[in-house]
Parts: C-alpha cells; structure tokens; sequence
C-alpha cells in the first residue's frame, strides 16, 4: 500500500470510544507509529498518586508536573510507558488512576509540559520519523491541528461501557459507563483544550460497527490524502 509519507493521523474522541484498538491496528497496518496520548496522562496521574499529591489541588499537581520522566514507545505492536525508567502500563488502567486522571489533565501545567513531549514524538527536532497515529481528546484541536486527517470517534455510553467493561475481565457495566461519562464530563468542561471536535475532523461513529470496520473506515480515509 502506498502510504503517504511522514503521514500524521490525529484521532480524538470519548473515553471508550474504541481509539486506542482502532488506532493501534491502523498503524500496524499501515506502517505507521503508534502514541498514545492518555497513558501518557494516565502515567503523570500514577506518578502523583505514588507520590502522595493531593490530585484534587490543582496548584499541588502543577508544582510537581515537570518532575517524572515520561518515555513512550512508538511500537502499535507493543505500546510501552515508563516513568523514571519503571514500566508502569498495567498500574495506569487501574480504578485509582482513572478516577484521577481527567482532574490532573486539567491542570494547565501538566497539559504544557505534555503537549510539548507530544510534539517532539510526532516531529522531532531534526523532522519528522515517518508517519505516526496519535490517539487522545485534543491532537486535532491543540497537538498537531496541522495533522493530514483528524478522526473524532465516538460511540453510545451504554455501547462503550459494555466493551470497556468485557475488556476489564467482566467489570460491572454499569460502574464501569459511570466511570466513563464522569471522565467525559469533566474532559470536555475544563477550560483548556476540551474534549471537542477539531475542525476539518470526520466524524466515525463506532456504535453500530465492528473494530475491523471502523479500521478499514480510517485507513480509507489516511489512503484518501494522499
Ligand atoms: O484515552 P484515555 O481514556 O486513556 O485517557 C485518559 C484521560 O487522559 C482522559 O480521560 C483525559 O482526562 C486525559 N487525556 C487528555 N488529553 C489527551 C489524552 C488523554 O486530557 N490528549
């Protein structure tokens, strides 16, 4: 397949929504790098937990933010975060974190210090890596509003629950979609870079369709811009 070059994919949308399985096989068919943006979020919320930070005092986590040190991969196959060199990709799904993750990514210095890692990934200082699909709530709007195609995908509550809670080894449905519209909530309230539909975004709704449908939907759309 003849990929466009240097091709950056920007795919924002609702917590559940199927991003991080679509994007990871939309790379890995195409070639293409991986970021996932919310473990990186999830990770700079592990590291405040583990260090005792109050995550609800927003000046509290923005004197902290500029201390870990984040690593992401780039592999779709084999996506990795570490923090000061631990992996830590299992503790970032836990119920801790994702209770305290969407208030820690509100807070505008956590936001800036990431944004900034975000960028050097896509594009680092001596250009860009090849091409990279990137995965979170404002790549389109904020990231890279450059990207060549910007998806904003989204699926039913009670259909994002479901998948999301069959994932965690049969978490409670209804637990698991309050979990999720509370993180929506705050994520598309707060006041810098909410969740939104970026301009020039296509819309995917993923309700009614399979992973390997919204896939061939997106790599359609990646194949179009060339
Ligand atoms: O994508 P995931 O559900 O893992 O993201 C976890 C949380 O990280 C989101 O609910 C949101 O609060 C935050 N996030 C963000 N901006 C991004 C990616 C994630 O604020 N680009």
């Amino acid at each position: 397949m003849d990929v466009p070059v240097n091709v950056v994919v920007a795919v924002d949308g609702t917590s559940g929504s199927g991003k991080s399985s679509t994007c990871r096989a939309v790379a890995d068919r195409l070639g293409l790098r991986y970021l996932d943006t919310g473990a990186q979020y999830r990770a700079i919320t592990w590291w405040m937990l583990a260090q005792g930070v109050d995550v609800h005092d927003a000046a509290a986590v923005a004197v902290r933010a500029g201390e870990p040190v984040l690593e992401s991969g780039t592999d779709p196959l084999a996506p990795a975060i570490t923090v000061d060199g631990r992996d830590v990709s299992v503790e970032i799904r836990s119920d801790e974190v994702n209770a305290a993750v969407s208030p820690v990514s509100a807070v505008p210095e956590v936001r800036s210090r990431l944004v900034a890692l975000q960028r050097a990934i896509i594009a680092p200082a001596e250009g860009l890596q090849g091409g990279i699909v990137v995965e979170g709530r404002d790549i389109g709007s904020v990231v890279w509003p450059q990207a060549e195609l910007k998806v904003y995908l989204t699926a039913d509550p009670a259909a994002r629950a479901a998948r999301r809670a069959l994932e965690n080894g049969g978490a409670d449905v209804t637990a698991t979609q309050e979990s999720l519209l509370a993180r929506d909530r705050i994520d598309s309230g707060r006041a810098v870079a909410p969740l939104t539909m970026a301009d020039g975004a296509v819309h995917v709704d993923s309700t009614e369709l399979t992973l390997d449908e919204v896939v061939d939907v997106v790599v359609g759309l990646v194949m179009e811009r060339r």
